[in-house]
């Protein structure tokens, strides 16, 4: 018998494990010797169990004033801000990335509890005047009912923060699933909220498999919302899971985000701002840069002052002093990464910097890569069309501002992009004319701040946007609302009503 720790969902109120009685282990990806702990490896009967809880809850809690519900969000960040430091270890333990990349992680999540918080104060409505005196009108929102919620593991507790609080802000109750890799932050999110007082059934966590935990969710008939973020393989397959049932559906998916370099770029900010864009997070943001499009007049500067700086980043456990960048998530992950540093080489890109494992010493129980550029790539390459979630990044050069932003749009998914320039007027074209949700002036294709709308075009997702206030069309419907106080006399003057 292990002495790892167990944990359980949380189904009802209550903490249980998988009907089932199967298990499986969560493993440090910078140390595979190191088990996190023991989780649920969860199947539909589960899942069954916690939207019936939390169908059973909905009664209630829409019932709760949103602005009741609001404190309970304020309570939950707090707890957040106070376990921030161990949640973020935990977090570096079985996710990877550095600890100040963790601690952001936690911080997301808390900045986006105080903001929906204070929704509950608004969650504004629309009033207009009608055709007719005597009357008065109104659009509300009204909650949906359950929603089931996807998560993937790179931002194992910011990204079910986005999901959740906009859930329960808008009177909707939760049964999220969260990354196979990455459970423990999710249940140490779900243990803040749980210790700030959320009722029972309110909200409900279900760990296990995309297959087995993450599609009988999908397909649950009492599941009327599902927010999924991850691959775009898999959230297209569960769009049309969605469809075959009328359901509502959010998508967050791949990306492949473009970082413009024109020949007026203060190239010390670009710098600073390409190496972390690209090897941030190891390369695992969805808004990571993965193509640097340069101008080619400085081009050969940029590659070769880019190729230094990344030399020098210490890669390793994210819990020790001075690393900058951790593991990938998992093997599988890695030989990702290793079949498209081959892919690259085949393509004829030339490798400027990386493109090996390492193995050196402790690197070795985990699934470490070296810091990878390709120079000279062409916008076909499979390495510049297709997302590779690794630290590895691949520098096109271009003539012109305008064959950089055809560069930018070719490409299947539209996150995020940037333009370094010093000049006003390409900077607004390239505002205007990059098709993506997200566009930086001078600064790297990472850094979103969560009450702006969080999303993109193509197949990065359907339309819909997490953060900001638009999160909220995600867990409400309008409801519109006619109040005639004519006493009916004006009945008669109605010639065009719907
Ligand atoms: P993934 O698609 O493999 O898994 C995401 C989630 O879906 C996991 O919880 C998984 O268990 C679940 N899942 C898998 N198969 C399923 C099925 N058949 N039915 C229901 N659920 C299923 O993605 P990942 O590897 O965890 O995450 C990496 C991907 O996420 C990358 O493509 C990245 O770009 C994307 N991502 C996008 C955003 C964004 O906001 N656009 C943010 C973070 C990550």
């Amino acid at each position: 018998m292990s002495d790892h720790k167990v944990y359980y969902n949380y189904i009802g109120g209550e903490w249980v494990p998988a009907r089932s009685g199967k298990t499986y282990e969560n493993r440090n990806p910078a140390d595979t010797r190191d088990v996190i702990g023991i989780f649920p490896d969860s199947g539909a009967e589960d899942i069954a169990d916690a939207v019936a809880a939390a169908k059973e809850a909905y009664n209630a809690w829409r019932l709760v004033p949103a602005p009741k519900r609001g404190e309970l969000l304020y309570r939950a960040s707090q707890i957040l801000q106070e376990r921030k430091e161990q949640y973020a270890n935990d977090m570096t333990r079985e996710m990877g990335k550095v600890l100040a990349e963790t601690r952001g992680d936690v911080q997301e999540a808390i900045d986006m509890g105080y903001f929906m918080a204070g929704e509950g104060r608004r969650l504004y409505g629309v009033t207009t005047p009608s055709e007719l005196p005597n009357k008065f009108q109104m659009s509300v929102r009204q909650p949906l009912g359950v929603c089931g919620l996807i998560t993937p593991w790179n931002f194992p507790m910011a990204i079910p923060s986005w999901k959740i609080f906009p859930a329960l802000i808008c009177g909707n109750t939760v049964v999220i699933k969260p990354a196979e890799d990455t459970p423990l932050s999710t249940y140490n999110f779900v243990q803040a909220l749980v210790d700030a007082g959320v009722p029972k059934g309110v909200v409900n966590i279900v760990s296990g498999h995309g297959p087995t935990a993450g599609e009988p969710l999908v397909q649950h008939p009492d599941v009327k919302v599902i927010s999924f973020t991850g691959s775009t393989e898999v959230g297209r397959h569960v769009s049309t899971l969605c469809a075959q049932q009328g359901k509502h559906v959010s998508l967050e998916m791949g990306g492949k985000n473009p970082m413009i370099i024109m020949d007026d770029a203060d190239l010390d900010l670009v710098l600073a701002g390409a190496v972390w864009g690209a090897f941030g997070t190891t390369g695992q943001r969805c808004t990571a840069t993965s193509r640097i499009i340069a101008h080619r007049s400085i081009v050969d500067e940029l590659t070769s002052r880019i190729q230094a700086e990344a030399k020098t980043i210490q890669v390793g456990n994210g819990l020790l002093d001075g690393m900058q960048m951790g593991p990938s998530i998992n093997e599988g992950q890695l030989s990702v990464v290793e079949k498209y540093v081959k892919i690259g080489r085949e393509e004829g890109a030339e490798l400027v910097l990386g493109g090996e494992r390492l193995t050196d010493g402790d690197l070795s129980h985990g699934f470490f890569h070296q810091p990878t550029i390709f120079g000279n790539v062409k916008r076909n390459m499979r390495i510049a069309q297709e997302e590779i979630f690794g630290p590895v990044v691949s520098i096109i050069p271009v003539d012109s501002l305008e064959e950089a932003i055809d560069v930018a749009n070719d490409v299947p998914y539209g996150l995020s992009s940037s333009i370094y320039t010093r000049n006003v007027n390409n900077a607004f074209i390239a505002m205007r004319d990059l098709y993506t949700g997200i566009v930086y002036v001078n600064a790297p294709t990472i850094g979103a701040e969560i009450h702006l709308p969080f999303g993109g075009t193509k197949g990065t997702g359907n339309g819909k946007r997490e953060g900001g206030t638009q999160v909220l069309d995600t867990y409400s419907e309008w409801k519109s609302l006619y109040v005639d106080y004519s006493g009916g006399l004006q009945r008669a003057q109605i010639d065009n009503a719907e």
